[in-house]
């Protein structure tokens, strides 16, 4: 019984869809706005740049670049560009608006995931640890032959866990029962199947540590001989190498056997010295993920703009606290938990950044429909200003240094010779980080989205499901019971 989820995309994926127009394809003549660079090169006040062939051609300041003549011009004046984001660590595939799990797992609903990240401005996105590799392998190839309409290009890497470990209690829902990740117990195992990944060419690879049930022990995490023994076979085949660890004694244990990305930030507990001084030594990437329980948003914060793509029935059930992570209710007050997490937040964040950790945007995204895809990272690259960084480093961590660990080189700045993926903004993020949120169009590839439909489209999702499987809706429970099913 597969057929619950998709619904409608189905018809959408094998529609044909425009190309670049005829002007496009000849070149667009972009002038007169700001233009944030996406690396530490200060930003064009007023700015012009020319997108040929999907390339940005040529980029400078206004009347320092022509425009070849009869070429199409748009006049940018008190506008700013950015360029796309890219998002590092993301969740994708299994989110159903109303449903977490393995039964909404298809092509098409990626698609709409991707469709969802390129809505708000984002360009690359990977999905961390959670999809069967030949599934995600012929997705990457299709979408990269073109086979899809436009949206974010789809990364992944290969998951790996401690037997029954691994993958917390919502994500093992889907990633199990397609064998998404692989489970080792012992160094010889970890080996054999990171020598398996590399045999498929795949590049990136993450890893749990945690036991993922509170340290209680009924499951084990993954010892240390284990990923050292992972991570040095991983570095001999040239992948970079993303551990997923929540406490100190974990985050040491993987940034001193050499992680290249250390994912999460320490909430329970505070950094202590020996932590800073083995961070000052390795310099790891680092992606933070912590706007996930950050209530802020949506319950005091600007609530359109996440509406944009959530049907209105899920944005009421995430302000009454209905969602299939627990969260409390809009209405309920902020627990001691919930302020002991945001004062240690404070302490530990720049402590991170002070030690020379590299951030990397990425946020967790598909997890929650409260943070979900899109909107989730421009909620999570306010947390970074919020908690100390200036909007021009959180601006550098969200598009340039992602495409560095992607490996992208041809995205995540405003350079010449790199594919035009940019956002067009009508305010400046750098006087105030939620402009990010304030999106006129978004380009990708030179090509404009059609963001309309895509508008359209998600907020229909619940309708289209309903009237395609008006049978299924019958045995369909709304909301799953809100604390995560057994195991
Ligand atoms: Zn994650």
């Amino acid at each position: 019984m597969r057929a619950r989820w998709p619904y409608i995309l189905a018809s959408l994926v094998i529609l044909s869809f425009p190309a670049s127009s005829p002007s496009q394809s000849q070149g667009v003549f972009y002038e007169g706005a700001r233009l944030i660079i996406g690396d530490t090169t200060p930003p064009l006040e007023n700015g012009a740049f020319l997108v040929q062939n999907g390339r940005i051609a040529a980029i400078g300041q206004r009347g320092t670049i022509k425009a070849p003549a009869g070429i199409a011009r748009m006049d940018l004046t008190g506008k700013t560009v950015m360029p796309a984001m890219n998002n590092a660590h993301m969740h994708i595939g299994y989110e159903g608006y109303v449903s977490w799990d393995v039964e909404n797992h298809s092509p098409e609903n990626l698609l709409d995931h991707l469709e969802r990240e390129a809505f708000f401005g984002i360009g690359a996105a990977m999905t961390m640890g959670d999809q069967p590799i030949a599934f995600a392998l012929k997705f990457q190839h299709d979408q990269t032959a073109g086979k899809f309409p436009p949206a974010a290009r789809f990364f992944f890497a290969a998951g790996m866990a401690p037997p029954g470990g691994g993958p917390d209690a919502l994500l093992i829902q889907g990633t199990a029962p397609l064998h998404a990740v692989y489970e080792v117990s012992s160094p010889d195992e970890a080996v054999r199947a990171v020598r398996k990944i590399a045999a498929a060419k795949i590049e990136q690879l993450k890893f749990w540590v945690d036991n993922r049930d509170n340290n209680r022990g009924a499951r084990k995490k993954m010892p240390p001989e284990v990923y050292r023994a992972l991570i040095e076979e991983a570095h001999k085949h040239g992948m970079t190498v993303h551990a997923h660890a929540t406490n100190l004694q974990d985050q040491k244990g993987v940034v001193q056997a050499g992680v290249d990305v250390l994912v999460h930030t320490l909430v329970a507990e505070k950094l202590d010295d020996e932590f800073l001084a083995i961070l000052r030594e390795k310099k790891p990437y680092w992606v933070p993920v912590m706007g996930l329980a950050d209530r802020a948003e949506f319950c005091d914060g600007d609530v359109p703009f996440i509406a944009q793509v959530m049907p209105d029935s899920v944005v009421a059930d995430i302000r009454a606290g209905k969602t299939w992570l627990p969260s409390p209710p809009c209405s309920a007050s902020p627990t001691p938990q919930a302020a002991q997490r945001d004062e240690n937040l404070r302490y530990n964040f720049p402590k991170y950044l002070a030690s020379g950790a590299r951030l990397v945007f990425g946020t967790d995204a598909g997890v929650s429909q409260k943070y979900s895809y899109g909107f989730a990272e421009h909620h999570e690259i306010g947390m970074y200003v919020k908690l100390g960084m200036t909007p021009a480093e959180a601006i550098i961590a969200s598009t340039s240094r992602p495409a560095e660990l992607l490996r992208l080189k041809d995205t995540g700045s405003l350079a010449k010779g790199k594919r035009a993926d940019f956002i067009v903004l009508r305010a400046n993020p750098l006087e105030d980080i939620r402009n990010t949120r304030e999106i006129e169009d978004v380009y990708l590839a030179g090509v404009k989205l059609d963001r309309a439909p895509l508008r359209m489209k998600f907020k229909q999702a619940l309708v289209d499901r309903d009237a395609m499987h008006a049978k299924e809706k019958q045995d369909y429970v709304p909301h799953p019971p809100s604390s995560p099913k057994k195991l």
